[in-house]
């Protein structure tokens, strides 16, 4: 991919460039457990945004966007934000590197990438933390620390793009490092590095290519009945709550905040379990708690679907090792351990019996931890 976009670059800018590139991510585990003082478990992949760049000696920035095809210049002032939805995060990065008391000039960009769009693999942080970590090499000698670029990131989604995420998506592109997990505790935002190469096992999402808007925002009732829970037990988040604690309380809550908050309480233990397995190089502890968190996450977290159930009952029947669904439920993929031996029958079956049920074949996207934001050197 390098050379076809700094040949893209020459072509058009008629400049030699430097390189840069951030990945997309995946999170073996610890779902919705964020908003809840809890940990997340990403990593970063070997799927790009790979952006060639060269600072040009004006106030203005002029990007080609080699997979849209399209061009689009801007200036660095607050007014000058572009129409394009996918101009503006660049444009969002370089305001919010400039808000935090950086320096951005202007520059031309030609960039591409493979991490597929809205499929959970997060391209957009995956764009974002390309150009916030570039800006920062190119224009602030690397004064701005990881954590801040991942924060430009988060911000640029919020303030230009319309998105209220949190922050996992950019911190695992920026922090991402090969064969490495990361634990990141989502109430202080420490993060810890755990081995993850699984010799004879395969990382394999597959895309239901499904996606069921629901219409009373299951996303916030979830959230507030956590809130309820964690109110009534007075503890500030369900992070503090045990089992004893939630039993406890049992009759002085609803089933369904019940089953909500033992779902959390068992997703925050299920990491931290995770951990220690990939100590000991225990993949079989991993996929099982992998298993454990879909069962949590389809029937007691009720953010599952009929597609997601599928596709983790055929991962069951074929000997793989763990499956889940990766990321809010209601539709997108299931992330999933396997077995090199066990792989080949596997995406096999899927494919024929969830395209018998559901008349299309699910998007195989195979998946390796690498690093996340850097200078691509040859
Ligand atoms: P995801 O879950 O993949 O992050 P988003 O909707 O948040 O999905 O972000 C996708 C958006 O990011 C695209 O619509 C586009 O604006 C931008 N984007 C991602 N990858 C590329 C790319 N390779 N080229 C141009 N724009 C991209
Ligand atoms: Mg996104």
């Amino acid at each position: 991919m390098k050379e076809k976009i700094q040949e893209n670059f020459n072509q058009r800018f008629g400049t030699d460039s430097v390189v840069y590139a951030s990945a997309g991510r995946i999170n073996l585990i610890g779902e919705h457990t964020d908003y809840n003082g809890g940990f997340v478990f990403p990593g970063a992949i070997d799927k790009y945004i790979m952006a060639a760049i060269n600072i040009n000696g004006t106030d203005k920035v002029r990007v080609y966007s080699m997979d849209m095809d399209a061009y689009c210049e801007f200036g660095l002032n607050e007014e000058d934000a572009p129409q394009e939805q996918w101009a503006r995060y660049i444009f969002g990065v370089c305001r919010e590197t400039i808000k935090r008391g950086g320096t951005v000039k202007g520059f031309d960009t030609v960039f591409a990438g493979n991490v597929p769009l809205g499929a959970g693999l997060s391209s957009s942080a995956a764009l974002e933390s390309c150009f916030a970590f570039a800006l920062n090499d190119m224009f602030n000698d690397n004064k701005i620390d990881k954590f801040e670029l991942a924060k430009i990131g988060q911000s640029t989604e919020h303030n230009y793009c319309g998105v209220n995420c949190g922050i996992m998506d950019q911190f695992a592109s920026v922090f991402g490092k090969k064969d490495c997990l990361m634990r990141l505790d989502c109430r202080s935002l420490e993060h810890e590095y755990f081995p993850f190469h699984p010799e004879g096992y395969k990382l394999v999402l597959l895309n239901s290519k499904v996606k069921h808007e629901l219409v009373d925002s299951p996303y916030n009732k979830r959230r507030a009945s956590c809130e309820n829970v964690a109110a009534i037990l007075g503890v500030e988040t369900l992070r503090d709550a045990t089992y004893t604690m939630l039993a406890d309380i049992r009759d002085k809550i609803s089933d369904e905040d019940y089953r909500r908050a033992r779902f959390v309480i068992g997703e925050k233990q299920r990491v931290l379990d995770v951990c220690d397995a990939l100590e000991r190089g225990d993949y079989e502890t991993v996929g099982r708690c992998m298993f454990e968190t879909h069962d949590g996450l389809s029937r007691d977290y009720e953010v599952s679907c009929e597609e997601l159930d599928y596709l983790n009952d055929v991962a069951r029947e074929c000997g793989v090792t763990g499956s889940r669904i990766m990321g809010g439920g209601f539709g997108g993929c299931t992330i999933n351990l396997v077995k090199e031996d066990c792989y080949d029958n596997f995406i096999a079956t899927a494919k024929e019996k969830f395209n018998a049920k559901y008349g299309h074949e699910p998007e195989v996207i195979n998946v390796i931890i690498s690093d996340g934001a850097h200078k691509v050197v040859d």
